[in-house]
């Protein structure tokens, strides 16, 4: 049966129709694989799309055969948003080592936990009823669905570099579409994660490709962490197959001031210099983070076509820094925004992110102009499905059927007419108002309650694993040598 939502407002946010226009009183239509009809509901129009497409399956309602049973929520509907930039692994791990930069978070806290669940995997799987890190990845996609997140980048580095399996499983599990950007280190790293030689990351790609070949809403492509633990032949390696195999090079770059530093005595260039040096830019590169970034970084990015992701809570909690992001969007270099993971954001609230990218640019040069409402709300939507080159991201015909139903009822949100719900998704919304989700023309999430993975258990299991893991953190200390020069 035909799918069919309806709200008092919507957000098209599609270049066929004017990115900034809202309707009021709005409908969709669609089928599993695409969005079939967007525009202004009337009873008139109801009754075409009744007698074109026959009974009608109601977001929040019924199977309607009569206009009556063509129910509108008082609420917005929008794309369900694109995250360009994240780790899955992260989210049992919020509130741990915080006030701390970036390296010693990542040794006392991501490689600690991943190198927790490798160990202990046997003993951890008996008690959970099934793989330790499929349980953490199911964690972090309800954490998506949670905030209206429907595809994602996933940035699969450190131990999770060999659990794709697992990761693909808990996105198809939870319904959403995922790329996942498969890690890879041989430098300047934990000793035991080291592909050495590197074609190990070549043939753990090559697998990874062959067995996800079919399947449309998971796509595999290299991630190596970044340019520091990743000499030039690996990185040239991975590129040489992004481009064989026609998809992204994603990687972290210039997070903090220390690799940066580390890079201008080594080769006596910033990372993009050095990874344009080496050929590895293009409009086929994303590049996470890119805080450290000169104005001649700035024109390579441009001239080269790279393109940014910007994860403002990692960013601003591990003081890293914030990029130069108003000079990026100047000199025209795409850029979306996103969460980064849920271990240094602390959540997968991406209206946040969205929020705090804008704030943060309006403060820092004293121009409240600067990033506003409708500009960082396409960053999560149709400029990130653009830059992951997912056919998403946007409310028109032949899109997927993603979608976000956010909730006008909430006190925070009221007063929301025409005029001002742009302006409220980001500056008065707290994230959690997304009260319907569909993925891929599914409902996976209903009145606030996901479909397609039972909360309660994974939220029991991964309380127990957190409980776990303080035990082994007792005994292990943090996990040194990782990351970042030491
Ligand atoms: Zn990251």
């Amino acid at each position: 049966m035909i799918g069919f939502a309806r709200a008092r407002l919507l957000l098209p946010l599609s270049n066929s129709r004017g990115r900034d226009e809202r309707i009021e009183d709005g409908y969709v239509t669609y089928q599993p694989d695409e969005i079939l009809e967007v525009g202004a509901y009337t009873d008139e129009v109801g009754q075409q799309l009744l007698s074109k497409h026959g009974k009608l399956d109601v977001l929040g309602g019924t199977a309607a055969s009569t206009v009556d049973e063509l129910i509108s929520h008082d609420g917005v509907l929008l794309p369900g948003f694109v995250k360009a930039h994240g780790h899955d692994h992260e989210s049992p791990i919020i509130g741990m080592v915080k006030d701390v930069p970036l390296t010693a978070w990542l040794d006392g806290a991501v490689n600690l936990f991943t190198r927790f669940l490798e160990e202990r995997q046997d003993a951890l799987s008996a008690e959970l009823g099934d793989s330790p890190h499929f349980m953490t990845y199911l964690k972090a996609k309800a954490d998506d669905l949670y905030y209206g997140i429907t595809s994602a980048m996933t940035h699969h580095c450190n131990f999770s570099k060999y659990r794709v399996d697992e990761l693909a499983r808990a996105s198809e599990t939870a319904g959403t579409r995922i790329l996942i950007a498969v890690g890879s280190q041989d430098r300047n790293y934990y000793e035991k994660l080291l592909d050495i030689p590197h074609t190990l990351a070549i043939e753990r790609l090559d697998r990874a490709v062959v067995k996800y070949a079919d399947n449309e809403r998971t796509t595999i492509l290299p991630g190596p962490d970044q340019f520091f633990s990743n000499g030039p032949e690996i990185l040239k390696a991975l590129k040489a197959w992004a481009r064989d195999h026609g998809t992204l090079l994603h990687c972290h770059s210039s997070e903090e001031l220390g690799t940066t530093e580390w890079f201008k005595k080594e080769y006596g260039m910033t990372p993009v210099q050095y990874g344009h040096h080496i050929g590895i830019l293009d409009e086929h590169t994303v590049l996470a983070h890119q805080v450290q970034t000169t104005a001649e970084d700035v024109a390579i990015l441009r001239d080269t076509g790279t393109r940014i992701v910007h994860n403002p809570l990692a960013n601003t909690i591990l003081g890293s820094g914030m990029p130069p992001i108003m000079d990026m969007l100047e000199a025209g270099i795409p850029v979306a925004i996103s969460t980064d993971g849920s271990g240094s954001a602390d959540n997968q609230n991406i209206l946040a992110a969205a929020r705090l990218a804008s704030q943060y640019q309006k403060a820092h040069h004293q121009r409240a102009q600067n990033l506003p409402a409708q500009q960082v709300l396409e960053m999560i939507t149709i400029e990130a499905a653009k830059m992951l080159r997912i056919n998403a991201g946007s409310l028109e015909p032949g899109k997927a059927a993603d979608l976000v139903l956010i909730d006008l009822r909430r006190p925070n949100l009221v007063p929301t007419r025409k005029t001002n719900v742009v302006e409220n998704l980001i500056w008065a919304s707290d994230g959690s108002e997304a009260r319907f989700v569909v993925a891929g023309g599914k409902v996976v999430k209903d009145d606030y309650q996901l479909t397609t993975i039972d909360v309660g258990d994974v939220s029991q299991k991964l309380s127990w694993l957190a409980t776990e893991l303080d035990s082994y953190a007792e005994q292990s200390g943090e996990l040194r040598g990782t990351g970042a020069p030491r």
